[in-house]
């Protein structure tokens, strides 16, 4: 019966045979599994998510899943839903189907953080080091980088620097941007790359570990799909601007999104990841400043924009020495470059609003319909 059902999965698919461990499986998830008294249930891995049903991926197959009823019902915030990179436990109730009765504990998360939603969104997990790209040829910002950090470290992940597209400038200038990142991010491993002359390929390869989880993360533009389909070996992400809108859209979201590069290690490339830059750096500016959002809770309003304001416990900890003035003028600068991103939160929330008018017409119209019957 058992190797029935696995043929019939098998059928429809066409990975090639994988070892667990290859997949970032480890002592860790193991111990985990072996902690669920059903020991029927075996550990397999999410490689790709859309709207609720899973792909997943073990030793030999990849197959698609959903959640039992058991897990919705039971479920009360998005993170107890599985995301691109869990561990989860599965059986195959029949020929055909494959349910998800648990998600192994996470080891890191990429979240995106919001002020207007409390709960956190998952983009991705179990990912031991996050690449952060840029190029110098696109707005290059160490503050932005320094939100790239945060949303890492915050997740338990590592963040590293990829200096990408070192074609498109001079020694010199190669060499001052790296003196400003080591200055900025002193503990940081720092690569320059660049896909066009294979420049630093190898040795970032050669960081790449078989078993591995990484993820890219930075403006679009700055070269990860590039980087991505050369560590693949082959053009699986599409690269280039029209087709990274595209990718936003319902193109992307269908295909998998956990690979198998060339060298061993696995990379996570998702739309929500392409995203994390965009949406909700509100969030991520009270991360990376935590000292003056330290300060801030001693400020006179409660809405303080720590800009002008009156009794604002910020511009007081400037003005006495406490807080260093190139970081709250760091701090500016964020709020600035966030800005239009902060607009177009607006203009989400309006849309909510509208919506939200919409269903309360519909169920007054509803009722009166009822009573009239
Ligand atoms: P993504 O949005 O970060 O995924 O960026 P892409 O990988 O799509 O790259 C954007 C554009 O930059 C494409 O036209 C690439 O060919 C180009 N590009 C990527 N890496 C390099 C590089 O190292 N040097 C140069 N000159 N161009 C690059
Ligand atoms: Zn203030």
């Amino acid at each position: 019966m058992q190797i029935r059902k696995e043929r019939e999965i098998r059928m429809n698919e066409t990975s090639e045979k994988i070892e667990l461990e290859d997949l970032g499986y480890s002592d860790f998830f193991e111990d985990c599994r072996k902690a669920n008294p059903d020991i029927s249930l075996i550990p397999a891995r999410i490689v790709a998510e859309h709207k609720g049903s899973y792909v997943l991926r073990n030793e030999k197959y990849e197959f698609s899943a959903k959640v039992t009823g058991k897990m919705m019902f039971t479920a009360s915030a998005r993170r107890d839903y599985p995301a691109v990179g869990d561990w989860v436990l599965v059986s195959f109730p029949d020929d055909n189907n494959a349910a998800v009765h648990e998600i192994l504990p996470r080891r890191s998360v990429l979240k995106r953080k919001s002020l207007t939603k409390p709960d956190a969104q998952i983009i991705a997990s179990n990912i031991d080091v996050a690449f952060i790209v840029q190029s110098p040829d696109r707005d290059f910002s160490l503050n932005r980088m320094e939100r790239y950090f945060s949303i890492a470290e915050s997740g338990n992940i590592k963040p590293v620097i990829v200096l990408n597209k070192t074609d498109l400038i001079s020694r010199e200038q190669l060499e001052s941007i790296r003196n400003d990142m080591s200055d900025r991010f002193p503990r940081a491993s720092i690569f320059r790359t660049s896909v066009a002359t294979r420049e630093g390929i190898e040795e970032l390869s050669g960081f790449i570990r078989k078993g591995h989880t990484y993820c890219f993360v930075g403006s679009s533009g700055v070269g990860k799909s590039s980087l991505i389909n050369t560590f693949l070996g082959k053009d699986i992400i599409k690269t280039g601007e029209i087709s990274i809108q595209r990718n936003r859209g319902r193109h992307m979201t269908t295909h998998r999104q956990l690979f198998v590069l060339k060298n061993g290690g696995l990379v996570i490339d998702n739309p929500g990841m392409r995203e994390i830059g965009l949406i909700d750096a509100g969030a991520g500016i009270e991360n990376v400043f935590e000292d003056i959002s330290a300060f801030s809770k001693n400020c006179q309003f409660s809405d303080c924009t720590h800009i002008h304001e009156p009794g604002c416990a910020v511009l007081l900890a400037v003005r006495e020495g406490n807080l260093d003035g190139k970081r709250y003028a760091n701090f500016l600068k964020l709020i600035r470059e966030n800005k239009h991103h902060s607009m177009s939160m607006l203009e989400m929330r309006e849309k909510d609003r509208r919506f939200g008018r919409m269903v309360k017409q519909f169920k007054k119209h509803k009722k009166k319909q009822e009573r009239i019957r």
